[in-house]
């Protein structure tokens, strides 16, 4: 009889680790710091470049592989936004490199606002001299190279991982969208809504130790609005939950804080402890054993086609070229410009959702844009089973994406921000129910 034992546990031996560990997982982080005194986004009102960095700023990459090999790959960065360029030259690449079609890579922006200028289209907010225009772009070069190699070496980093799901909270999102009597005023407003929730994916190899984390926030980046780079409050809890768990890649995972900002603000010493508050939030949430995330893995994205309202006539925008408001009188240039070339103004625009399920125990919805909370939150009330993590910020961001009560309450995320991009100006009323539909389809897709 005994040696039919031994064979027996020579057999089980394998099988038992397998169902342990049953992902691959790799990560990997690269310093994306521009090394030259390049124009920051984030705020209009800049006059001058930056004057060197308060802290690097960085893109990381977490790859996740299941038992059949489909792969899925998380890019995050410190950086303002996302160009649709970029997002197609890391697809590209990526997706003749290492098997990851399309709907299985996520690209998400921590939208600092002591990043790099990384778009040049049409429109830009500033007025910059050709040395900076060059430099810049020489910067976005390198860094498309970037983002596709932080992927290679989580690739090659891959190693047999278990994934778990937990959660938080941390408390110094506040909704900035303050009713006064001329409309809604950039201030804080502790009636609105807000979400505080903390999701966190864990990422432990074979030997037990904690490779990585993958966190989400829903608040924008901008404690800081000084001139030096900076990766802001995501920037400081990503470094200070590293420090404190040597050998981990942790990566923050932006969630639809359009219209949330970090209170108090305006300090490196409060964008630091933002940072530790969220930090300590993670070790909170991995304080219980998380929720076990299985195999198998699938991925779905398209594109919603969102309409604007109507544009304004030629006459009106005519008229606005003559606007002593300097980017009233841009944005009317911009649209004029497009009228002549095109013959008329763009009515639609193509806006990514992604869904991706774990097994039986977690979903992700991505989206573009800066979307405004009440998409996580009613996403998370709308699909129900298992837990569900909504990140914004994903894939293209471009602008605001207000919900049908911010759109009818007017403000900044609802049109006033309009008047910095190319974008004929306010999103149509129906904008949630294209979202929304476009969400549910997706979910249904990766769950059936
Ligand atoms: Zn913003």
């Amino acid at each position: 009889m005994r040696p039919c034992l031994v064979a027996i546990l020579l057999f089980a031996v394998p099988f038992v680790a397998r169902a342990d560990e049953p992902w691959k997982a790799g990560a990997a982080a690269v310093v994306i710091t521009p090394d030259q005194p390049l124009w920051m986004a984030g705020y209009a009102s800049r006059d001058k470049p930056a004057e060197g960095k308060a802290t690097d700023l960085f893109a990381k990459a977490l790859v996740v592989e299941d038992p059949s090999g489909k792969r899925l790959a998380i890019i995050t960065m410190d950086l303002i936004s996302i160009p649709k360029a970029m997002r197609d030259h890391v697809v590209q690449a990526v997706r003749e490199k290492h098997k990851l079609p399309p709907e299985s890579i996520v690209l998400n922006c921590s939208h600092t606002h002591c990043g790099p200028v990384i778009r040049l289209g049409t429109y830009i907010l500033y007025d910059l001299e050709e040395s900076q225009r060059a430099a810049i772009e020489k910067y976005i070069a390198v860094l498309h190279e970037k983002l596709v190699s932080v992927v290679d070496q989580a690739v090659a980093h891959l190693e047999p991982a278990k994934l778990g799901y937990s959660h938080a909270r941390a408390g110094f999102a506040m909704n900035r969208r303050l009713p006064t009597d001329k409309g809604y005023q950039n201030s804080p407003y502790p009636d609105g809504p807000v979400d505080q929730d903390v999701p966190v994916l864990r990422v432990v190899n074979a030997e037990g130790k904690l490779k990585a984390v993958l966190f989400g926030y829903a608040c924008h980046n901008t404690t800081l609005s000084f001139f030096q780079f900076c990766g802001d409050y995501a920037g400081f809890a990503q470094q200070a939950f590293e420090e404190s768990h040597p050998g981990t890649i942790a990566l923050f995972f932006m969630g639809c804080g359009g219209d949330q900002n970090p209170y108090p603000r305006g300090t490196i010493e409060l964008a630091r402890q933002h940072g530790r508050t969220l930090a300590t939030a993670i070790d909170a949430a991995l304080l219980p054993e998380p929720q076990p995330v299985r195999p198998p893995l699938r991925t779905a994205f398209a594109e919603a086609a969102l309409e604007f309202a109507p544009a304004p006539e030629r006459e009106e925008l005519v008229r606005l070229q003559q606007s002593s408001n300097k980017y009233e009188k841009r944005h009317a240039e911009v649209l004029l410009e497009q009228l002549k070339q095109d013959g008329k103004i763009r009515q639609e625009y193509p806006y990514p959702v992604q869904s991706i399920q774990f097994g039986k125990d977690l979903t992700m919805v991505t989206l573009g844009g800066e979307t405004v909370v009440d998409y996580s939150l009613r996403i998370k009330k709308e699909v129900t089973g298992n837990p569900v993590w909504v990140a914004g910020y994903s894939n293209d961001v471009f602008g605001y994406i207000p919900s049908q009560r911010v759109l009818k309450e007017g403000g900044y995320e609802a049109t006033g921000a309009m008047l910095y991009t190319s974008l004929p100006g306010p999103f149509a009323l129906d904008v949630e129910d294209r979202i929304m539909s476009k969400v549910h389809e997706l979910v249904r897709q990766v769950r059936e």
